[in-house]
């Protein structure tokens, strides 16, 4: 109840009157229209800032491109955690400067 109250007196504050129906209502809450009627009041916004905002993003493409860049860092950290190195290297070739400290422990023996 309270926050609501906040809410409403940060946004503008919008009020529509439909003359035939002798009703006032917030147009950002019915889509831009009369509820009981559907007269829609020139000028009127019909959603909230927020999601007029949310609206203009493409989420399905924002989605894959998290998808994507989540699925790379996670192969670089398994990759990391597995000690592995680039296909060029040849493993029975003597150990490299490349090679992780763990074959370099087990070659000396
Ligand atoms: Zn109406």
């Amino acid at each position: 109840m309270i926050a609501q109250l906040g809410l409403r007196r940060l946004q503008k504050h919008f009020r529509a009157y439909c003359e035939l129906d002798r009703w006032s209502f917030d147009p950002r809450y019915t889509n831009g229209r009369c509820p009981i009627c559907g007269w829609a009041p020139e000028g009127a916004p019909t959603a909230p800032a927020w999601l007029m905002l949310a609206r203009r993003v493409d989420w399905e493409i924002f989605g894959l491109l998290v998808l994507a860049i989540f699925l790379v860092v996670l192969g670089l950290v398994v990759a990391q955690a597995a000690g592995f190195t680039p296909p060029t290297t040849h493993s029975h070739l003597p150990a490299s400067g490349i090679a992780s400290g763990a074959r370099i422990a087990s070659g000396a023996r």
